[in-house]
């Protein structure tokens, strides 16, 4: 992603080259296969055609994440991505659900978002957002196969003009005076000298964690879960265009359906469960056969407490980790690539610029965190050690405050245009029991007969919209995203 987006946007400039080192012998973390709506973004900037991205990468669409066993077992909640019903009166729509609520109307907000809806539905299309249609709500992301899309990359960033090395990076050379990183020493002999390094060696973090020894800050004291299991399925049950995420006794499981196949895994606390447990437990609980030997992870959560250090920026797994549970991690390699283009030094390595790169980095990490940490604390689940100990964990203090102030009035304020909107609070709120107590004064301005009325009517117009959709697998058939019979028979 790094090395395309620099070549597609800096790579025009004069006397400006990239060198992308990679191993194979070593390989990528091999998993990371669900996105949020802002890799549009990333893929418009790069120039990708959206069919033949789905296509290469047999990608299907994700309207949404479900939630299952979260709040307690046999519930469950999707966070749709959009927003929910219609603002009236100047206020935000969850203020007439609330007062909906109290007026005996019993449907979920699920049901006034067109994503929750056609999510649920199995249908898809793409927003429409000058319409008065719910479809101007609507938004979307990819699932797709994270190898196949860094392969379709790099065909794209050498066409641009990037130079690949294969090799394993042995040792690193650096200033004796700066420190800056000079030159890379690979393990067939050659130097790569440069000027900017940017670090993506994953959870290795080879040049910031380990060369430039960045300590690395720790939050696993409130996101616990460190360890994962992942195992690719065969096709199987609903393939909705939704994420699943069930919660289990010590973590939880993933399941990202593919055009392909299946993407599983289990993510969970190694002090409450063992490795041969949460194997066991995800291939108990898989809709298709195992395609894979299961591939075994471990991790931290947390960050490296500087992101950029002298010359050399990390992206991704070697800037630091969240686990996957709102499909964030390559959201924070393509912001670290705009926030890296936004300040592209020069040789001068400013630290006003790298102390802002750093900044927001950090920002978007504890952002990230807290909205992660709502899931776990707020649950009615105490059937376990590990659902006990995140009920108690202390909270970050931002997000003590966003609950209370939604418990008390139903109001949600989005923190310096932080990654998760008020939509995405509020349905993740909900979803794990936090309930208003009451809601804005403004929404009694509509009458009992009047609120119900205009309720159902919204609900009614989101469900009939939603059924009138193409099926996802009709979608990709018609606009040319679907691989090809033959590619579906070999796969
Ligand atoms: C369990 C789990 C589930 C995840 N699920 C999601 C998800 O659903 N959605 C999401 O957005 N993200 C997810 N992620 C995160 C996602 O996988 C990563 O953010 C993404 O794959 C980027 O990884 P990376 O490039 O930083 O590291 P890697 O994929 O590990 O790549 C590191 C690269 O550095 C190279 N390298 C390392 N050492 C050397 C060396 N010495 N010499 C030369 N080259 C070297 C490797 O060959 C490789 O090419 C998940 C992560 C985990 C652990």
């Amino acid at each position: 992603m790094a090395a395309t987006a620099l070549a597609h946007i800096m790579g025009k400039l004069p006397s400006f080259s990239i060198t992308l080192v990679e191993s194979e012998a070593i390989g990528t973390v091999g998993v990371g296969e669900a996105t949020i709506p802002q890799i549009i973004g990333f893929n418009r900037m790069i120039g990708l055609d959206e069919m033949e991205f789905m296509r290469e990468t047999r990608a299907t669409y994700k309207l949404g994440i479900e939630f299952v066993d979260w709040l307690r077992l046999g519930h469950s909640y999707v966070h749709p991505f959009g927003t929910h019903g219609i603002d009236m009166l100047g206020i935000e729509f969850q203020h007439f659900w609330i007062r909906g609520k109290a007026l005996g109307d019993t449907a979920s907000i699920d049901e006034y978002s067109i994503a929750a809806m056609a999510g649920k539905a199995g249908k898809f299309d793409w927003p429409r957002p000058d319409t008065k249609s719910p479809m101007a709500k609507l938004a979307y992301a990819f699932q797709f196969d994270a190898a196949r899309y860094a392969a379709f990359l790099r065909k794209k960033a050498e066409a641009a003009g990037v130079r690949r090395i294969e090799g394993r990076v042995v040792e690193v050379e650096q200033e004796s005076e700066t420190g800056h990183v000079a030159a890379l020493m690979l393990d067939n002999g050659t130097k790569v000298e440069g000027e900017l390094f940017v670090d993506c060696s994953g959870f290795r973090s080879l040049l910031l964690g380990q060369a430039l020894d960045v300590p690395f800050s720790d939050w696993s004291h409130w996101l616990p879960c460190d360890s994962a299991v992942a195992v690719p399925c065969t096709l199987g049950g609903r393939n909705e265009p939704l994420t699943r995420s069930t919660a289990r006794s010590a973590g939880w499981q993933w399941r990202i359906p593919l055009q392909h196949r299946i993407g599983n895994g289990h993510v969970f606390a190694s002090d409450h469960l063992d490795r041969s447990e949460a194997t066991d437990l995800l291939l108990a609980n898989l809709d298709g056969e195992p395609l894979a030997e299961p591939n075994q992870l471990s991790f931290k959560a947390g960050h490296r407490a500087r992101a950029w250090e002298k010359n050399v920026v990390a992206l991704g797994l070697a800037a630091g980790f969240l686990e996957p549970l709102e499909s964030t991690s390559i959201h924070l390699v393509q912001s670290g690539i705009a926030r890296l283009m936004s300040l592209f030094p020069d040789k001068s390595f400013s630290e006003v610029e790298i102390a802002r790169f750093n900044k927001e980095t950090e920002r978007e990490y504890s952002d990230i965190r807290d909205f992660l940490v709502l899931h776990y604390h707020c649950t009615e689940r105490d059937d376990s050690d590990f659902w006990r100990y995140c009920r108690n964990l202390e909270m970050p203090d931002g997000v003590l405050e966003k609950i209370e102030m939604f418990r008390r009035s139903g109001r949600i304020f989005r923190e310096n245009n932080e990654l998760f909107t008020e939509a995405s609070w509020l349905s993740v709120m909900l979803g794990q029991g936090v309930v208003p107590l009451t809601h804005h004064p403004v929404a009694r301005l509509l009458d009992e007969t009047e609120t119900l009325n205009r309720l159902a009517h919204i609900r009614k117009v989101i469900e009939q919209t939603a059924q009138q959709l193409p099926t996802q697998d009709q979608f990709l058939q018609q606009r040319g995203g679907a691989m090809s019979p033959r590619e579906r028979l070999s796969a």
